[in-house]
């Protein structure tokens, strides 16, 4: 018969509910995990989450800033795979896929522009007059 024990915590300026079915140690381990958590981001904002994600083939964790998506990672340890906060690499930039200047993502199709003043097009939406 496992006993759950619940409690909500406070997670930035956020609060994330706990349960844990494996008695009071395990319970309280869980707790000191996120008791160790940074309280803010780097950018100030106490909006922060933990969060994972799947990407080929791997699981990963991090803590997630909702207000610039500056991301502490997890890593995992190969004894046990529990996970431990890599405080020392610091609140890593978003990942923006290494694009310049654009305000879009980088999976998007071109956008393409319609000119605004061309004098002699004749309208319609064709634009492909071949010089000769
Ligand atoms: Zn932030």
């Amino acid at each position: 018969m496992a006993t759950i024990i619940k409690t909500i915590i406070p997670f930035g300026v956020n609060k994330i509910q706990l349960e844990c079915d494996g008695g009071p140690g395990k319970f309280m381990m869980a707790c000191g995990f996120f008791a160790d958590a940074p309280k803010t981001c780097k950018c100030g904002s106490g909006n922060i989450l933990p969060v994972g994600k799947k990407s080929a083939g791997y699981d990963f964790y991090s803590i997630l800033c909702l207000d610039c998506k500056s991301e502490m990672k997890y890593g995992q340890r190969k004894e046990d795979n529990g996970l431990f906060l890599k405080q020392a690499d610091g609140w890593a930039d978003p990942y923006t896929g290494g694009g310049g200047g654009g305000g879009g993502g980088n999976t998007q199709p071109r956008q393409q522009q319609q000119p605004d003043r061309q004098p002699d097009q004749g309208g319609g939406g064709e634009s492909d007059d071949i010089p000769f």
